[in-house]
């Protein structure tokens, strides 16, 4: 059953939910693997594999929806709790300019005492200082608290303001797993998915690209993994059928629930059911071109594992990731480090941006970046 599933991708044709369900119920993960692979090599047929150099900004910590899983938040008024000055933010992104960075990833709580002028505001202030920079920013879930503290403006009016101000593209965190039942257990504060995929689909409309993550390990059943897929991709559909001026989903992210330091008490998935869900991503999302390794949760050696199981890219170099750290991931990988683990896999790596346009390519053997480090939280 599992290779004519396999068979039939392969033929281009498409997965049912029937077919993702009993894919993710098999155990036959290297055979998934080569299928992903060849999949993902018709896709990108030079053997590169590519990085962006980017920085996690994590502006705010104080956070009203409560998430269980979560380690990072703070509640509004607690002595803990955070928001970042606006020179704080400038100088971070400066450093990261001067590393050869192209991408800021804003990332925050749902801090209910910012105005939605707060946004707009700071995103000018970004690229009036630094053009050159790309801000992929901001998850669904803050976007919709920019829309509680707007009074009155529309979901895609917010989207529209937002985007003229400065946003560029928006990252697909919060997904988690795009069904309600899991949703309700584990952050009930955080909208259906619905919520999620309008913020999405919004912002395909108004000419933003986005990406999408999945987390697997959050108490989800196989079905409710599948459907996840599957409502990504008729989302992916949407846009291109209505020829929105966007490429919709750039990328899928697919990572593991890190239950450090929370309050939910679930086992860490295995590598295995890891890179088993990064193969049946890539065959049943037929219609996204991109899948990132998440070496920052799964660590570099199954990073470096997952370009044969689909991935063509090595995400950002994620220099700030205090929401995943937080919860007990704590690999730090310097841009040296990354050229190095992919040439361990055959490939050569390239420098790309937020569009996946390639910036260069690491051809030499000896090529490395002048200021290869690791930047401190
Ligand atoms: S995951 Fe995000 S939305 Fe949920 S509590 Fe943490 S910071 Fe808030």
């Amino acid at each position: 059953m599992i290779d004519a599933i396999l068979d039939k991708a392969l033929k281009g044709e498409r997965l049912t939910v029937e077919d993702t369900i009993a894919l993710f119920e098999s155990n036959e993960v290297e055979k998934m693997g080569h299928t992903a692979n060849i999949l993902m090599e018709r896709m990108h047929p030079d053997p590169i594999t590519t990085f962006v150099i980017g920085r996690n900004v994590n502006y705010t910590n104080v956070c009203d929806v409560y998430c269980r899983f979560c380690a990072f938040y703070r509640r509004p008024g607690s002595d803990e709790g955070y928001v970042l000055p606006d020179e704080v933010i400038f100088q971070k992104i400066q450093e990261t300019i001067d590393v050869g960075g192209t991408e800021i990833l804003m990332q925050g709580g749902t801090n209910p005492n910012l105005p939605f002028s707060y946004y707009t505001d700071l995103l000018r202030g970004i690229k009036q200082r630094f053009p050159e920079i790309t801000m992929h920013s901001f998850s669904p879930a803050e976007i919709q608290k920019m829309v509680v503290v707007s009074d009155g403006l529309t979901l895609e009016e917010v989207v529209r303001q937002i985007h003229e101000a400065g946003l560029d593209s928006l990252p697909g965190g919060g997904a988690e797993i795009l069904d309600d039942r899991t949703r309700r257990k584990i952050s009930r504060l955080k909208g259906s998915w619905t919520d999620w995929m309008d913020v999405m689909k919004t912002a395909h409309k108004v000419g933003m690209n986005t990406t999408a993550t999945m987390v697997i390990g959050l108490g989800e059943s196989m079905e409710e993994r599948a459907l996840h897929l599957h409502r990504v991709r008729d989302a992916q559909d949407e846009c291109i059928r209505n020829g929105y001026d966007s490429e919709g989903f750039l990328a899928f992210i697919p990572w593991t629930f890190q239950p450090d330091n929370t309050n939910l008490k679930l086992d860490r998935q295995t590598p295995e059911e890891y890179l088993k869900t990064v193969a049946i991503s890539r065959i049943t999302l037929d219609n996204i071109k991109n899948f990132q390794s998440s070496w920052v949760t799964m660590g570099p050696e199954v990073g470096k594992l997952s370009l044969q199981y689909g991935c063509n890219d090595f995400g950002s170099t994620m220099i700030e990731e205090n929401v995943v750290s937080s919860a007990g991931a704590t690999h730090k990988v310097n841009i040296g480090s990354i050229l190095k683990l992919i040439r361990e896999t055959g490939k050569i790596p390239a420098q790309r941006n937020t569009r996946y346009d390639i910036l260069r390519v690491f051809n030499d053997e000896n090529a490395n970046v002048e200021n290869d480090f690791v930047m401190q939280n």
